[in-house]
């Protein structure tokens, strides 16, 4: 297994549960990828402020595999607020009484607009949420009549929350994916679950207890630098070699591959195909205020300024005072630096809690290539490659999820059991059990 993000940590902690022996190689010295934990100046934050919802299943069910349990995050019944502008709150109801609740007694919207979402989610729900055709997200909303200030505080935030693409060039059946499987299902699937830890203990770190303790082994610091086919196996080139390996999987991020596979003329398509994928950047800027400084509520949305919410992490991971804006795709905040952008997010958190002193320090961590933009049609790289012992894992491989930690843990549990499945044939082919694994 090449790469330690949560694609390849589902994909490990599948495998070592089915008796898989699996090596793990990871470039960096901390777990999680792209969901890590990051220092700074002695700091313990993430590389992007993540929130799960209750629809995560797989996410979820690996959790308990793994003993990470829901004791890291903080469940609330689902709540979108802008504050003085619009606030939906769905109460502990069955679906999808939750939902219609939560839309009727939504302040901020009047009647007719409250209607207009409660028609959209039906429609939706009478065709299956399923498109005959993709089109943009906000082609999707204009189709159906949507106000504007329903659009505004309800479906564009969410979907660029979720699809980490602006409406405009997002993907409506991809919206309607993530619609269907949290907002129109049970209602616990509808949950925010917001961290009470850092990324890398949330799942990537007892993922790695979990793997060792069956005898798997992972390679921190270790970057794979190529890859050899070996007789019926695969040498992984870091500092030393390691292998032969029967299967390999690939959960990179999809601009780490084309260097590992470039030496391989087979996977040519792939590459090219990866090349065809386009970027979405995410912000996040973490300001830290004094410890006296709090939301009324652990997520609040922004409106009218660069950053879109804000988490208080003294109420969700101890650290009294730290706000944490993030600001999903891209936007005019790209033209400023750092520092301007951080004075500008202070000037809008100000507008929400007036009297707000001057944050003491501040960190802007910018992911340029934070997830691919998810646009209409996109043709995703599949599970299986060129070759029948190397797959791919990972939140741009083909599913029905955007780039998310779902769609990442997905992709590496059903990788997982393509190579159990591969290893079991071949074994039976050779009529003799044969020892190693990924
Ligand atoms: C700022 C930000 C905020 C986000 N917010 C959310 C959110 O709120 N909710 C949500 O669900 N999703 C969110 N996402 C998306 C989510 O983080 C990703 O979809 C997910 O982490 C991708 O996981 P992955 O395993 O597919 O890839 P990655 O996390 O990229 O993992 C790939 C791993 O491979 C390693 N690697 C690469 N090359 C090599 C090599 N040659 N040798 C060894 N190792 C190698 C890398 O170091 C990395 O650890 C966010 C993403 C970002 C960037």
């Amino acid at each position: 297994m090449v790469g330690a993000g949560y694609a390849g940590l589902a994909a490990a902690v599948e495998l070592a549960a089915a008796g898989i022996g699996v090596d793990v190689f990871e470039a960096s010295r901390t777990l999680g990828g792209r969901a890590r934990a990051v220092d700074h100046d002695g700091v313990r934050l993430d590389n992007g402020a993540h929130i799960l919802v209750g629809a995560y299943r797989e996410t979820l069910r690996l959790m308990a595999k793994v003993g990470a349990g829901e004791t890291v995050v903080r469940r609330h019944p689902l709540r979108l607020e802008f504050p003085g502008r619009m606030r939906l709150a769905a109460p502990r109801l069955p679906a999808p009484l939750h939902l219609a609740w939560a839309l009727l007694t939504a302040r901020g919207l009047n009647l007719r607009e409250k209607f207009a979402a409660i028609g959209f989610m039906r429609a939706q729900q009478a065709r299956g949420f399923r498109l005959a055709a993709d089109m943009t997200a906000a082609e999707l909303f204009a189709a159906h009549g949507q106000p504007e200030r329903v659009r505004r505080y309800l479906w564009e935030p969410l979907c660029l929350a979720a699809l980490n693409t602006p409406v405009a060039i997002a993907s409506a059946q991809v919206f309607l994916n993530v619609l269907r499987d949290s907002l129109a299902a049970g209602r616990a699937a509808s949950d925010l679950l917001l961290p009470a830890s850092d990324f890398s203990s949330l799942f990537p770190d007892p993922a790695a207890r979990f793997v060792e303790s069956r005898g798997g082994r992972i390679l921190r610091a270790t970057r794979v630098a190529g890859l050899e086919k070996v007789g019926a196996g695969w040498t992984v080139a870091g500092a030393e070699t390691h292998g032969p390996y029967d299967q390999l999987i690939l959960a990179v991020a999809p601009y780490h591959l084309p260097r590992l596979l470039a030496p391989h003329p087979e996977f040519a398509a792939l590459i090219e195909q990866i090349a065809g994928l386009c970027w979405q950047p995410i912000v996040t800027a973490y300001l830290q205020y004094p410890a006296s400084v709090r939301l009324p509520f652990p997520m609040a949305g922004l409106d009218g300024g660069h950053a879109q919410w804000l988490f208080d992490r003294g109420a969700l991971c101890g650290q009294p005072g730290m706000l944490a804006a993030v600001i999903s795709g891209e936007g005019p905040y790209q033209a400023l630096g750092h520092a301007e952008l951080a004075a500008a997010i202070h000037g809008e958190i100000g507008r929400l809690l007036p009297g707000l002193p001057p944050p003491r320090r501040h960190w802007v961590i910018e992911e340029k290539r934070a997830t691919f933009a998810c646009t209409p049609g996109l043709r995703r790289p599949e599970t299986a490659t060129a070759r029948a012992d190397v797959w791919l894992a990972g939140d741009y491989v083909a599913g029905d999820y955007p780039a998310t930690l779902e769609g990442a843990v997905r992709s590496g549990t059903h990788a997982a059991r393509r190579v159990a499945a591969a290893l079991t044939a071949s074994r039976t082919a050779c009529g003799s059990p044969r020892s190693g694994g990924p």
